[in-house]
């Protein structure tokens, strides 16, 4: 603004030099209206021009950032069925690149367009249900201008509600919302949350895993493992239990973190097998994730798992950047101690039936295991490369052996969380 009236100001002096008397009595009126009303005339004849439309970000979260050469005023509201954002820009122009608008991520869709003669909308369509963490205007510390950052993350169906709810008790703003979109506050009380359990195989599809002494695919072991772990858990009626898959499919890492967000689990559990090139080596290990390994091997470990994604044909840079780091800060304290807490349940019961490796409680810097808000741990089963555990981990009877001491950590973990209140 300062700039666009400094400007303004100096072009009228300079026509004050040159022109007859008339001209120049004309010229001093033009000024004087333009310092008492410099907003009113230069935002309604100069719409801002929005451009440079980024999104980062992966299934679970996502940011977008959008340049504007002025100060902008969003307004923006959620709609349902589909999960949607709608953000509104008044006075506001748009300059976006489709090329830049590209679905990613937690995003499906991107849509905008003019609303009206002033007025631009961008709606963001959302795979399943999304929170608004914010929409903020900030003006540029290096460069002109101002850039709104929207940060939304997948969360649960009834947290979804509940912000349409908000929206709708605090703003009103349900003229936009079609009428079956439409949530009404049932004032009814609420039936306290089951525990719930996402159970994540891991690997699938054209990402096989380990591979055992004799052939035998991670993937394979993993999803029998998980098919039966959900059986048993559901046995006693306690748990709603889900899987992020069920079938030879291919899940991104990320994906898998979005299925535990959105069910709102209490607990995820990525199950593995893992290989080492020691034939020897052989047993379990849990970790938790940690942005520093407890050990070199931890790391390789993590490296592995995190391969995934590469088959995904994820980029490094989002592999690496600074989502990533973002992730990282959001695994707050609290679900991080729940973690720990689980994993060491786990372990014990684990150390009942089963051979552990040496310190079998490990960390490192799992991109599975980055949900915020979930309690995440994985579980290596034991080593594909050692003949033994390839074998075990084909028994059935083993196998049963082994998902009733996962199940009883889990039952000891859930009363002491449904006992705490929390
Ligand atoms: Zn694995």
């Amino acid at each position: 603004m300062r700039a666009r009236d400094a400007k303004a100001a100096a072009g009228a002096g300079g026509a004050w030099t040159t022109q007859p008397f008339a001209a120049r009595a004309v010229a001093f009126l033009l000024a004087l209206l333009a310092l008492a009303g410099p907003l009113a005339a230069a935002e309604a004849a100069k719409p801002i021009k929005a451009y440079d439309y980024k999104m980062a970000g992966d299934a679970s979260r996502v940011r977008l950032v959008l340049q504007l050469d002025g100060e902008p005023q969003p307004r923006w509201f959620q709609l349902r069925a589909p999960h949607r954002l709608v953000i509104d820009l008044p006075g506001t122009r748009l300059a976006i690149d489709p090329a830049e608008a590209t679905p990613r991520g937690l995003v499906s869709g991107v849509h905008y367009g003019k609303l009206d003669d002033s007025d631009s909308r961008i709606v963001i369509a959302s795979k399943g249900p999304f929170l608004v963490e914010g929409v903020d205007v900030q003006a540029n510390e290096a460069s002109p201008g101002y850039r709104m950052i929207v940060d939304l993350v997948a969360s649960t169906e009834k947290a979804f509600q509940a912000a349409l709810a908000d929206q709708m008790a605090t703003t009103g703003s349900t003229q936009s919302t079609p009428k079956g979109d439409r949530v009404v506050h049932s004032g009814a009380a609420e039936a306290p949350k089951p525990f719930t359990i996402v159970i994540d195989p891991g690997h699938g599809g054209i990402d096989s895993g380990a591979e055992g002494v004799s052939g035998t695919l991670e993937k394979t072991v993993t999803l029998s493992f998980a098919r039966e772990l959900k059986a048993r858990l559901e046995q006693g009626g306690r748990f709603v239990v889900h899987l992020t898959r069920d079938n030879d499919v291919f899940l991104r890492l990320d994906e898998r973190v979005r299925v535990a967000r959105q069910y709102g689990a209490n607990l995820f559990i990525s199950i593995h097998a893992d290989t080492i090139r020691y034939p020897a080596i052989r047993g379990a290990t849990v970790y938790t994730v940690s942005d520093q390994a407890s050990d070199a091997e931890s790391a390789a470990v993590a490296a592995r798992e995190n391969l995934s994604d590469e088959l995904a044909g994820m980029s490094i840079e989002d592999a690496n950047h600074e989502v990533s780091d973002i992730l990282m800060d959001l695994v707050r304290r609290e679900t991080h101690t729940f973690s720990i807490r689980f994993a060491r349940t786990l372990v014990d019961a684990l150390s009942n039936s089963m051979e552990l490796i040496k310190n079998p409680h490990r960390h490192a810097g799992f991109r599975v295991l980055k949900a915020p808000d979930v309690p995440s741990v994985l579980v290596e089963l034991g080593y594909l490369s050692n003949a033994q555990d390839e074998t075990l981990l084909k028994d059935e009877a083993w196998r049963a052996k082994a998902v009733g001491d996962v199940a009883a950590a889990i039952e000891t973990f859930a009363g002491a969380r449904l006992g705490s209140g929390k």
